[in-house]
């Protein structure tokens, strides 16, 4: 549904966007990943049809998007960052005007916008114009122009951005609820937002894609992917506890955080051991974790100068 061939972009000496090729498919829900100015927007842009790539092609649905824009265009659905233009009108005129341009009926039209209006719980803010709204009312605002025509393919640049705790949740909800019979792109740098939403993640950084994989599968790359953490007032204790097992081959204190963590041998389950040990030495511990992996450590490895190739 979308397919990103050696994209590139260059901004005068910048090289924003380099050789970037990946595709995604119908019910994938791709997390963009990187740290600012890693070429995420620029990425989205282009699968957008809003920027020209300097090389390489991005074609959506089949269609190339400089070649075809407007079959492509037509299914796609793109959520800029920031906030909407066209800032002096009110949201209701602001969707109206957008079904008029994406050539929906005045049946259609309106069906759409009450539908949209519900999804985005717009309706307090519907009669004010956009540019005094809240961040996180002009974000809906974005994000119900977006979904407006009901497009198979939508690409969401920081769709939570200015969002309190349960909006973000609601927003979540709603990409999950349209992923099933949709192709989503969502870039964020909340890794949180990974966990919650996406079923693949890339990451880039300085314009490069360092990995594509499965959150689950990026989390099996950190160094505490089965690991054991346990919380405990005496660590001293617990250390020397974990330390004898056969099974652990390095055992950690993290003193502000009142954790110690034991790290397998060569892959070796020790939740049980582990737990087991402290058991025995009748050592108290207020709480014990498996842990999958921690996706900030993968992500600052990948993406700091040790990761990135140059
Ligand atoms: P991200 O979305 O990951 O934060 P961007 O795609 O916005 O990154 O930017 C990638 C790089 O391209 C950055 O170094 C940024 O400064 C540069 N850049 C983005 N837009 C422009 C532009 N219009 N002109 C010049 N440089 C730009």
């Amino acid at each position: 549904m979308i397919e990103v061939r050696a994209l590139s972009k260059r901004y005068g000496d910048i090289l924003a966007v380099d050789q970037v090729s990946f595709t995604v498919e119908t019910g994938e829900v791709l997390g963009f990943l990187g740290p600012n100015g890693a070429g995420k927007s620029t990425t989205m842009k282009m699968i957008a049809g809003f920027l020209a790539p300097t090389s390489g092609s991005a074609r959506v649905c089949g269609f190339d998007v400089e070649e075809q824009p407007l079959e492509a265009k037509r299914r796609l659905g793109y959520l800029p960052e920031g906030a909407p233009s066209y800032g002096e009108m009110t949201p209701l005129r602001f969707l109206k005007f957008i079904a008029d341009v994406r050539g929906l009926s005045e049946s259609e039209g309106r069906k759409r916008i009450a539908a949209v209006i519900e999804q985005l719980h717009l309706g307090a803010v519907l009669h004010q114009p956009i540019e005094t709204l809240s961040k996180g009312f002009r974000r809906r605002v974005g994000l119900a122009q977006a979904i407006l025509h009901d497009p198979p393919v939508l690409i969401l640049d920081e769709p939570t951005d200015g969002l309190d705790p349960n909006q973000k949740h609601e927003v979540r909800e709603l990409i999950r609820s349209m992923a099933k019979d949709k192709t989503i792109i969502v870039s964020t740098h909340i890794l949180e937002e990974v966990h919650a939403v996406c079923t693949r993640a890339i990451i880039i950084a300085k314009g490069r894609l360092l990995a594509d994989d499965a959150p689950a599968r990026l989390e099996a790359r950190s160094r505490y992917h089965g690991a054991v953490s346990v919380s405990a007032e005496d660590l001293v204790a617990v250390e020397a506890a974990l330390r004898t097992l056969p099974e652990v081959a390095r055992v950690e204190i993290d003193a502000t955080q009142r954790r110690v963590t034991a790290f397998p041998r060569d892959g070796k389950a020790i939740f049980e051991p582990v737990t087991r040990s402290l058991r025995e030495r009748g050592i108290a511990f207020a709480g014990i974790e498996l842990e999958r992996g921690r996706l900030d450590e993968v992500f600052r490895t990948i993406t700091t100068a040790e990761g990135v190739r140059t």
